[in-house]
């Protein structure tokens, strides 16, 4: 049957179908859209042109230490997951997920508190404090949002914060949405926390917050003279835990077990999306009255849907596997080991210490870029940063090792490391 064009796009239109066909993207008209098109490109234009571009490779496997690229690319070693304990793809993990599924559902389509609690989330929240040796704890759909969602809860202009240079970046958003006086000190710098301790004095409550470990240099907050500091000038500590709970210290529990602070620390956040299963998800642990606060006042646990069923199940096993044997939370200790002792054996700088996140210091970004590339050639998957993730001059490539890394590849991590080094005069 013939009919006009007008009647085609019609027809198309009624099909949800732009000009271009069905599904095809609809570009909005006006000069005020073309003037925010505009300026989008330059934008982008301008990211493009400062080097700091991040593209995003695409992975057509399970996350894991071997990976198969889209594209067709396998075998790769994958080098730049926080899957710390490989528990993204364990078997009993998986299995847990679909079993969740399976029997509570997609999802809750509601918050916590209209309909979108179920018996799992209570359990998941009561495992984490009994984990963390904590009273209480909430459960968020990341740990970015427990961290966006706790400093504004808790703190009023009465109130002080103090937080270190290089806290990750949902503590800076979560300190920024709060009232509190705030203080910024020097990174992991003990006299400059206690200057502004002291200057904080007059505030009725101070809370120093500090990553537990750091995920660019791999290196670790002094706990220890943080809570004596914290002592001294009655405030209280809270840290992120996100590298670090899992595997850090004897049974996993994080920087405060390691530093024998656990019952120093006040507040805890940390992610259920690295070590504990992969999949997405934060909390907060620490005393029930702030954790029952956080429930009534916490603006993205208020008004964010429930963690879905499959991501809870995850978490809850990943738990009940570190909980059963510190077997797993130590397995990753020899490996790290072993690639920073080699590593620098053959000539390289390693920041940090003991910590499985390994920034190889390179210093120039531009080689920090082509070495990760020529690494990618090599089928090791490593990222370079530069700034401004970085300070300037300071680019790394940064490796993470994992549990399930065989000790095979991490001799070939290091062999590549080594011939692309050598190629590049990146060697001591
Ligand atoms: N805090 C730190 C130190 C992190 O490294 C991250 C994630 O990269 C987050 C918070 C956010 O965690 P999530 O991925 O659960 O939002």
């Amino acid at each position: 049957m013939w009919r006009s064009a007008a009647a085609v796009r019609a027809l198309r239109a009624l099909r949800g179908g732009g000009a271009g066909g069905a599904g095809a993207p609809r570009a909005a008209s006006g000069a005020a859209a073309a003037r925010l098109r505009q300026r989008l490109e330059n934008e982008l234009e301008d990211i493009r042109g400062a080097g700091t571009w991040k593209s995003e490779r695409v992975i057509a496997s399970r996350q894991g230490p071997h990976l198969r690229l889209a594209g067709g690319g396998g075998g790769i070693i994958n080098f730049c997951a926080n899957n710390y304990l490989g528990l993204s793809s364990h078997p009993e993990v998986i299995r847990a997920a679909v079993e969740a599924l399976e029997k509570f559902g997609a999802g809750l389509s509601s918050v916590r508190f209209i309909c979108g609690t179920q018996s799992i989330h209570k359990d998941l929240e009561e495992k984490i404090a009994r984990f963390h040796q904590r009273e209480d704890a909430i459960l968020y759909a990341s740990c970015f949002d427990a961290n966006a969602g706790i400093f504004e809860a808790l703190l009023t202009p009465e109130d002080a914060v103090l937080s270190d240079e290089l806290n990750h970046a949902s503590i800076i958003d979560g300190i920024r949405l709060c009232k509190a006086n705030k203080y910024r000190y020097k990174h992991m710098d003990m006299q400059d926390l206690e200057a502004k301790l002291q200057e904080a004095q007059k505030y009725r409550l101070r809370l120093v917050a500090t990553d537990g470990a750091f995920s660019m240099d791999g290196d670790i907050a002094p706990l220890r003279e943080i809570c004596q500091l914290a002592q001294k000038y009655d405030a209280l500590v809270f840290i992120d835990e996100c590298h670090a709970t899992g595997f850090l210290g004897p049974n996993g529990r994080g920087t405060d077990e390691l530093l024998g602070v656990m019952d120093k620390v006040t507040i805890i956040n940390s992610t259920l999306g690295k070590a504990l299963g992969g999949a997405a998800g934060g909390y907060t642990t620490g005393p029930k009255p702030l954790i029952d606060l956080l429930r009534q006042r916490s603006r993205p646990y208020l008004f964010s849907n429930s963690l879905p069923p499959a991501v809870v199940g995850c978490a809850s096993k990943a738990l009940d596997l570190l909980m059963e044997s510190n077997a797993i939370a130590q397995s990753m200790a020899a490996k790290t080991q072993r690639f920073r002792s080699k590593m620098t054996a053959a000539g390289f700088t390693i920041s940090g210490k003991d910590h499985p996140i390994c920034p190889v210091m390179l210093g120039d970004a531009r080689l920090a870029s082509v070495m990760a590339e020529d690494m990618l050639n090599r089928g090791i998957y490593v990222i370079g940063f530069s700034y401004p993730v970085v300070p300037k001059g300071k680019a790394r490539i940064r490796v993470q090792i994992s549990a399930v890394h065989s000790d095979e590849d991490i001799d070939r991590c290091v062999d590549a490391f080594t011939e692309v080094g050598r190629k590049h005069g990146a060697l001591r």
